[in-house]
Order: C-alpha cells, then sequence, then structure tokens
C-alpha cells in the first residue's frame, strides 16, 4: 500500500513511519507547510517525495495519514476522501462533532475506508483488560477510574499548552483517549457529565487539568483525570465490578507495557498480556481494512464519538453545568 503523510509532526516520526512500514506500507511522501520542513523531513525519514501541497501529497496513493495540527483534519481529510483516499487520520478527528460527523459521512459515500488514531484500544494491556470484562472475571460492572495525568514532555509544549485555535488544551489532547479506551471496555456509549477543569503552571489559554465524571447507560459510573502537570502521578485504569475488581497501572501508554492486576474473593492475580506495539497493531488493522478484510481498530464512528464526550466535558468543565453527550447523530 503507498501512503502520502499529511503533517511533518512528532507522532509520525516516533511512531507511525516506523509502523506503516511494518504493515508493509511504502511512504511516498509527506506534506508540510514549509518547503524547508517537508524536504528535510522526507530526508531525514527516507521518504521519497517532501511536498507542501494537497494535490502532491495525494498524487499515486492510496491511503493518507493525518496528523497535523487538530483544526487541520477537517479541510485535509475532506480532500483525501473526494480524491478517492483510504484516511488514518489522528484525533481528535476536528475541533467539533458537526465536522468529524461531516468527514465520516464522506468516507461512507466515497466507500474509503476511515480509521482514527486511537492507539490505547490496541495495546495487549487494554485487550487483556477488555477480555477480563467481556468473559465476567469482575462480574457486573460497577464503575471505572481513569488515571491519565501525565507530564507533557518539553518538545510537545508547543501548540497543546498556547492555542486553542489549533485544537490546544489537554481535553482535546488527552480526554478523548480516555473517552475512547472506556468505550472500548464498556462496549456503550456515556450519556452525560460533570467536569472541572483549571490551569496550573503549564496552559496558557487553556486547561491544563480536566476532572470529569461520566453516567453510562448501564449505570456504570466513570471517573476521569487528565492533566499535562503531573510527572510522578502515573497512569491506569481500574474496572471494579461486583465480583472483582481490575487494576491496569501504567497503561495509558504509547508504549507496550504496564502491569493488570485482577483482585477476586480471596486472591489476586498478575494478568500476562502480549507486548505488541500499539501502532503497529493499528496501521495493521486500517490497512487490512483497506482492502475489504475487517474493520479498523478505531473507524470514524469511534473517532466521533470520544470527540463527543471530550466536548460534552469542555463544556460541562465551562458552564459548571451536567451536559448531555451529544454524539450528532451518528
Ligand atoms: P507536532 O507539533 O509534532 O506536529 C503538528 C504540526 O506542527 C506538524 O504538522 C508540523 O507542521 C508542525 N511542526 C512539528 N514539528 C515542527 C518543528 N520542529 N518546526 C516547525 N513546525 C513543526 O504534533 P504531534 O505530532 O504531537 O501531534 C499531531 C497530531 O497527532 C495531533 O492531532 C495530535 O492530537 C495527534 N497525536 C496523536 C497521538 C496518538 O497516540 N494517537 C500522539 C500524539 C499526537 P507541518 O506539517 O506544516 O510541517
Amino acid at each position: 500500500m503507498r501512503w502520502g503523510l499529511i503533517g511533518a509532526s512528532t507522532i509520525a516520526a516516533e511512531h507511525m513511519i516506523g509502523a506503516i512500514r511494518a504493515s508493509g506500507g511504502h511512504i511516498a511522501s509527506v506534506m508540510s507547510s514549509s518547503s524547508n520542513r517537508a524536504a528535510s523531513y522526507a530526508a531525514k525519514h527516507g521518504i521519497d517525495n517532501g511536498v507542501t501541497d494537497l494535490a502532491a501529497v495525494l498524487d499515486g496513493v492510496d491511503a493518507v495519514y493525518i496528523s497535523t495540527t487538530n483544526e487541520k483534519h477537517l479541510p485535509q481529510a475532506m480532500a483525501a476522501i473526494e480524491a478517492g483516499k483510504h484516511v488514518l487520520c489522528e484525533k481528535p478527528l476536528a475541533m467539533n462533532v458537526a465536522d468529524a460527523v461531516s468527514m465520516v459521512k464522506a468516507a461512507e459515500a466515497a466507500g474509503v475506508t476511515f480509521g482514527t488514531n486511537h492507539h490505547l484500544r490496541n495495546a495487549g494491556s487494554h485487550l487483556a483488560v477488555r477480555e477480563l470484562i467481556e468473559t465476567g472475571r469482575i462480574g457486573e460492572v460497577l464503575s471505572v477510574r481513569v488515571f491519565h495525568a501525565v507530564h507533557l514532555p518539553p518538545h510537545l509544549q508547543g501548540w497543546r499548552i498556547d492555542n486553542p485555535d489549533a485544537g490546544g488544551g489537554v481535553i482535546p489532547d488527552i480526554t478523548v483517549h480516555d473517552a475512547d479506551t472506556v468505550r472500548f471496555h464498556l462496549g456503550e456509549d456515556p450519556l452525560d457529565v460533570v467536569a472541572m477543569k483549571t490551569s496550573r503552571g503549564m496552559g496558557q489559554g487553556v486547561e491544563d487539568s480536566a476532572m470529569s465524571v461520566w453516567t453510562m447507560p448501564s449505570g456504570v459510573m466513570v471517573q476521569s483525570h487528565e492533566s499535562f502537570t503531573h510527572p510522578h502521578a502515573g497512569s491506569g485504569i481500574e474496572v471494579h465490578g461486583t465480583k472483582g475488581s481490575i487494576f491496569a497501572r501504567n497503561v495509558m501508554t504509547q508504549q507496550p507495557t504496564g502491569s493488570v492486576t485482577l483482585r477476586f474473593d480471596g486472591g489476586e492475580q498478575e494478568v500476562e498480556y502480549s507486548d505488541h506495539n500499539l501502532y503497529e497493531r493499528a496501521v495493521g488493522l486500517f490497512a487490512k481494512a483497506c482492502v475489504g478484510e475487517g474493520r479498523p481498530a478505531a473507524d470514524g464512528v469511534d473517532g466521533v464519538k470520544s470527540l463527543a464526550v471530550a466536548a460534552a466535558v469542555a463544556e460541562a468543565a465551562e458552564t459548571g453545568r451536567r451536559t448531555a453527550v451529544d454524539y450528532g447523530g451518528i
């Protein structure tokens, strides 16, 4: 499969170029807004062409991976879909739910595959957690607690901490991942949320921490904490049920690391899981979906729904009101 990269980004450099190549894909071109950067990025990563316009990156490829800043995803995805290309797009899909819905509907109408790059649901640890839930090992699920307060590394402290117009802020950045992960584990969509946010030291004009509580149709309660400012908090997810509890520590990460512990009446068990690369699994499933085999790990609807939850958290934190999640009719 021939790929074009839209965006000369850090995530592509650190994870996705390798993952695309591991899936057998060939990266034909990378697009940047700067010709110098396009050329230097292409040279550094062994990509055939560095280009600055969309028509050039779309030329002769089967699929694109979009990892520009968030406000650019909509027009770039629409152009790729119009040109008949499969699209793997970074989260959040867009700046608002309506735009994300229009992207996903356009892809459906054009008959191209659309994926959202939610990496966590590809992790062996999370696949193990979901299996424990699905096979009834903790009984009926009562509550979920998500711990995703990290310290944003200095090289990522750009638009994320000071540019709301590019989609900065911890809610668009991390709450979307947590929403996707909880939906993945529970197989249901949050109904409404309450939330608070703050900015204490890193965010300039955007929030750098958020806490929220979500209700689920089944009655499960979810508590979620995201931050850019916590160097030593560690990450994790706990799922508590009537017969047991799952403690997955340090698993809200890009690496196949962390531990999964199952606690039940009379004991505790360390759960084994696969340590495959998260991004390679995501790209592999997306590439197969492009040739009609299966579906992406997270598709466009998943991307819309994670954004919808994050948008509700943002609104609830802004207004102080309990806010229904609006999935934009999808
Ligand atoms: P970056 O800031 O690295 O890249 C975004 C854009 O910034 C690039 O497209 C590029 O513009 C420009 N840029 C990047 N580095 C430089 C530089 N050194 N000098 C000048 N311009 C630069 O963002 P990320 O890679 O962190 O994030 C990109 C997208 O991916 C976002 O939507 C984000 O939410 C998502 N993301 C997803 C992750 C996941 O695990 N799913 C993890 C991290 C990010 P141009 O292309 O015009 O050169």
